[in-house]
């Protein structure tokens, strides 16, 4: 795959870059390794200093930063403002949080007399220099919600990230050069995924984490084991938005269309499947196809835009496939599955497709719709929906809709997801932990679970 700038709304290819070379790549393990053996001597206090200062000037390139985004993988312009405003405030969150989620613990004193110390701590010490493999679809969020909490564990980063993003990639190093991380703290490294199994078994590289696609996460979490080194994987997801007789029906179709397609239907945890009781099945099904139909598709760089084209023109045959498989197999389209008018030519433009009478034998059911497609699913009660939600070989995250304490406590016991969401969609918050189960992959990230990940936590143990 070139690493260039295409735009998906024209098709047209603005920018290309050469691929780092084996000794740029070696300059750069050098010198995050050199960045490390000081930067890990930091303080907290020291470390806030920079990400807070890397967060004004975020915050300052908020419009040119959100149109290099939008140009380079066709997110609306509004959407990609609220994905910089998101990163400003998760990286002023572990500026300020970092060290009261990493102090040191101390065991219960009984536990502590048991093994006959006089003093136990546990100690939370940086890892090293970790390599971040990042996809497209929130090209900046995806790095910072990697970036920051690392940076103020006192860990390094080397960011690969989709050849698609090299602009926002590019960006990401000059900003956290401008905040005054010392030199190599932060590095991009322009190369293809075929070097990164290179750089992950380099000495140098302690751990790495992956954020895409399954066959991604399965390649780099195979050299990773032969290297015994630890990774986080955040892959796809197919989330379930269950919808039952005592919802808001109204409410709950309204958001399950932003909850479909957000960043054009191109979201881990955009909801995929929605399964709706027969008592209220008819009645969400008319709102939710009313939404879908009413969006409004165009360029992503027009204010009023609601949905853009996918990222990429690969990304939409994919898309056709899976929609064109399930109406073979005798899915029922109710609205879109097809190239909106006006927009076939120029641009990999998607229309808001919803399609019912979806079946286990149909593609779209067990693999990942990156794109404005929903599958509607009829459930006779709860424990046939909880049965098919559960019926995907992801678990990213879980929306429900339900006015029941009885019903949510069944979908918090039973749900196979890293988040149930009550009568709302997946949103994600620097102080929750985000990530999944099955092969939506494994660790978390956000939160003081996030930060942990690329921690040694360590015992200190004291003799009496
Ligand atoms: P992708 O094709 O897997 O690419 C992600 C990253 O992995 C890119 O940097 C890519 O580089 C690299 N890569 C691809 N194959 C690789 C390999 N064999 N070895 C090493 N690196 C490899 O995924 P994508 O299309 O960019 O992103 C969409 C996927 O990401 C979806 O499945 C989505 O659900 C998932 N996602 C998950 C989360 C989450 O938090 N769970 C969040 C966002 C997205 P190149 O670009 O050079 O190929």
């Amino acid at each position: 795959m070139p690493i260039a700038t295409v735009n998906p709304a024209t098709g047209e290819t603005l920018k290309t870059y050469e691929a780092l070379g084996p000794e740029e790549i070696e300059q750069r393990l050098a010198s995050a390794d050199t960045a490390f053996a000081a930067y890990r001597n930091t303080t907290f206090g020291d470390r806030a200093i920079l990400l807070g200062r890397a967060a004004e000037l975020l915050e300052e390139d908020a419009q040119d930063v959100a149109r290099t985004m939008t140009t380079e993988m066709g997110k609306p312009i509004t959407q990609a403002r609220a994905e910089v405003a998101k990163c400003v405030k998760a990286m002023r969150w572990y500026a300020g949080r970092a060290e009261s989620l990493l102090a040191d613990e101390h065991p219960a004193s009984t536990d502590v007399e048991d093994s006959g110390a006089r003093e136990v701590r546990v100690v939370y010490r940086p890892l090293g220099v970790v390599l971040a493999v990042m996809p497209w679809n929130f090209p900046l969020w995806q790095v910072v919600r990697f970036a920051a909490p690392a940076l103020m564990a006192g860990n390094v980063g080397l960011l690969k990230h989709a050849s698609n993003v090299p602009q926002t990639a590019l960006y990401l190093e000059d900003l956290f050069r401008r905040a005054s991380f010392p030199e190599g703290c932060f590095q991009t490294l322009l190369i293809g995924s075929g070097a990164v199994e290179g750089v992950l078994r380099d000495p140098r590289v302690a751990a790495a984490t992956l954020t895409g696609s399954e066959p991604a996460g399965r390649s780099v979490a195979a050299t990773a084991g032969d290297e015994i080194k630890k990774t986080v994987l955040e892959l796809g997801g197919s989330d379930p938005f269950v919808v039952m007789p005592s919802a808001d029906v109204e409410r709950a179709a309204q958001v399950a269309v932003t909850a479909r397609v957000q960043n054009n239907g191109q979201s881990c945890i955009a909801a995929k499947r929605f399964i709706v009781h027969e008592d209220v099945y008819d009645a969400f099904t008319r709102h939710f196809t009313d939404g879908m139909r009413a969006l409004r598709v165009g360029d992503p760089m027009d204010e009023n835009t609601e949905v853009g084209p996918l990222s990429s023109e690969q990304g939409r045959a994919d898309l056709e496939a899976l929609v064109d498989d399930a109406r073979q197999q005798g899915a029922t389209v109710l609205c879109g599955a097809r190239r909106p008018e006006g927009r076939a030519e120029h641009g990999w433009y998607y229309a808001p497709t919803v399609l019912a009478d979806v079946t286990p034998d149909m593609r779209i059911h067990r693999e990942e719709a990156f794109g404005p497609v929903a599958a509607l699913y009829r459930a006779p009660d709860l424990d046939e929906a909880v049965r098919i939600a559960n019926d995907s070989r992801f678990g990213l995250s879980s929306n429900v809709w339900t006015r029941d304490e009885t019903d949510v406590a069944r979908f918090v016991r039973d749900l196979q997801a890293g988040g149930v969401y009550v009568n709302g969609m997946t949103a994600s918050h620097p102080a929750f932990p985000f990530g999944g189960v099955k092969r939506s992959g494994y660790g978390r990230e956000l939160s003081g679970h996030g930060i942990r990940e690329f921690c040694n936590a360590t015992t200190v143990w004291q003799a009496a």
